[in-house]
């Protein structure tokens, strides 16, 4: 068997090669996860999570509620459920009054 260094050499390249691709590879990937997660949100966007119906949005007492125009569920944002649970008694009735039918 003759040694040649030069094989090594092109096995080197071939790898650097690869290795290159393989992080285009993943790179492309990764953009492909942020185009899927954002068509995701533009779909979901709004959208009841149980029955997929439109969302409407209440103000109440600087609180956003999404209120589905299809199953009446109630849905909350991030953080409001700290700010719900923070109102009086009468507030806390009044709150849950102008989402009754
Ligand atoms: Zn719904």
């Amino acid at each position: 068997m003759v040694w040649k260094p030069s094989e090594k050499e092109e096995e080197y390249f071939a790898r650097m090669e690869f290795e290159k691709k393989k992080k285009q590879e993943e790179e492309k990937q990764k953009k492909l996860a942020g185009v899927e997660k954002k068509k995701l949100k533009e779909l979901h966007d709004m959208k009841c999570p149980k029955c997929g119906m439109e969302l409407i949005e209440i103000d109440y007492k600087s609180i956003k509620i999404d209120k589905c125009s299809g199953c009446e569920g109630v849905w909350l944002d991030a953080g409001e459920l700290e700010t719900v649970s923070q109102l009086e008694k009468t507030g806390l009735d009044k709150f849950f009054g102008a989402f009754r039918k």
